[in-house]
């Protein structure tokens, strides 16, 4: 093979593209990721949850920030419900740059290659490759690949200039880091209510070294004309919070896409999409570096055989991914569902109803049997089933999309 014919080309090195070329370079194929920026890690959006399930896949211990037990769940008046137990482990807090490095240099050391301050200008697929012209270092050359892999995030070049379709939902997510937050140890806060995350929900991640992580995020069309950052200040300002604000110092902001939402199109002849560029956030937290683990793991195995004989039309594509995807879809479509029924379609009044319920012991207990960061859809199926006050809201739920 020449310089310039690869086996796999990734657009994109961070969390799933790394992982993605981790795989396929460990079973042997000759893998070049692409990346525009010229240092891995940076610029990072993102509250640094990993999931232990995520985190464990890596071993990546060395970007821990913060352990968190459980989280302070706010109603909009205020009602609180803890979710968690002090001393058993919920998820972690990482440096989204060490991390990232962290995963990407498991890559290279797997045999894969890695190309910063390069990004692909134009592409087009054929039955024998794709060919791609790339921008490396400001330097145009042509390359060839097998398969090309679009894990180029949120706005993701593969998925437009491939017409990919878009993602269901584009959430906008704020965060800023700040000193001087008054929070509990080992626990996040969240906040709720239509002023401060139409929809959603707005968290306080302990983020190490005494700073946390405040964040926001909503919907343009819940958002309704507001920016996220006048929720970001509505918060702060807040009447029953505002004391926790008070002597917080900020020392960063970013702001940043969510897509949630798998695309109409995953595959095309000898292209793939994965992660963000395919819109694998949860609906729930806008996680989305577990899915993209989970999003390449469960197709290994048939993908390196099909790379190896070079069956990659978009029919062999399709029959490779489509079982694992559209379980993936599914999961994500009721999870929405289910946010939308209990959380995001609920004025702010009927949500303090619903704090009220979380908040009875027995409810509570229940949740924090189920409750999984991982699969909110068996808690809020519970919730629905066992919980006579939610028990009309299954009704309403369109009992087909959840229970189906
Ligand atoms: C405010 C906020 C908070 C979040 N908090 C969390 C959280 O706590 N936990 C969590 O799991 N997720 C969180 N997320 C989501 C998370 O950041 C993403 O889901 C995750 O980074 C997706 O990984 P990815 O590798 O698919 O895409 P990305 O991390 O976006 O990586 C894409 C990579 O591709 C590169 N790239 C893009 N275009 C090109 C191109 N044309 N050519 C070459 N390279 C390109 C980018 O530079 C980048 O390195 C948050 C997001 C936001 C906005």
């Amino acid at each position: 093979m020449k310089g310039t014919e690869w086996d796999v080309i990734i657009v994109g090195a961070g969390p799933t593209g790394g992982r993605a070329a981790t795989h396929l370079s460990s079973l042997g194929h000759r893998v070049l990721m692409l990346e525009e920026h010229s240092e891995i890690g940076r610029p990072f959006q993102c509250a640094g949850l990993v999931t232990p399930k995520a985190l464990h896949e890596v071993g990546l211990y060395d970007s821990i920030l913060e352990e968190v037990d459980g989280a302070r769940i706010h109603g909009p008046s205020g009602t609180l419900v803890p979710v968690g137990t002090d001393g058993k482990l919920r998820t972690y807090v990482v440096c989204r740059k060490k991390f990232d490095q962290g995963v990407v240099q498991q890559a290279m050391e797997a045999g894969a290659t890695l190309w910063l301050n390069s990004q692909p200008l134009s592409a087009d697929s054929s039955d024998e490759h794709v060919s791609i012209e790339v921008n490396k270092n400001g330097v145009k050359c042509n390359l060839t690949t097998k398969l090309l892999i679009g894990c180029d995030g949120a706005h993701s070049w593969t998925r437009r200039y491939f017409k990919m379709g878009r993602p269901k939902e584009m959430m906008i997510g704020f965060q800023a880091e700040v000193l001087g937050y008054e929070g509990n140890s080992r626990w996040l806060d969240m906040y709720s209510g239509s002023e401060i995350s139409p929809g959603f929900f707005a968290w306080v991640i302990p983020s190490g070294f005494g700073s946390h992580r405040i964040g926001v995020w909503s919907t343009p069309e819940r958002l309704n004309g507001r920016s996220v950052e006048q929720c970001y200040d509505d918060l702060r300002s807040h009447p029953l919070w505002k004391d926790r604000f008070t002597n917080t110092k900020e020392i960063a902001r970013f702001c940043g896409p969510i897509p949630s939402g798998m695309v109409r199109k995953t595959v095309t002849n000898r292209v793939m999409l994965l992660g963000d560029a395919a819109g694998m956030a949860k609906p729930t937290t806008g996680g989305g570096i577990g899915p993209g683990f989970k999003q390449i793991k469960g197709i290994l195995q048939p993908l390196s055989e099909a790379i190896t004989t070079d069956k990659l039309t978009e029919k062999s594509l399709k029959k490779i991914t489509t079982k694992h995807f559209t379980a993936m879809k599914k999961d994500q479509d009721k999870a929405r569902a289910l946010r939308n029924l209990l959380v995001s379609d609920v004025p702010d009044k009927e949500l303090d109803a619903h704090f009220t319920n979380f908040a009875k012991p027995e409810v509570l207990q229940l949740i924090n049997e189920i409750g999984d960061i991982e699969k909110p859809v068996p808690l809020g199926l519970a919730l629905l089933k066992k919980v006579p006050a939610f028990r009309k809201l299954a009704l309403k739920a369109g009992t087909r999309l959840l229970f189906r």
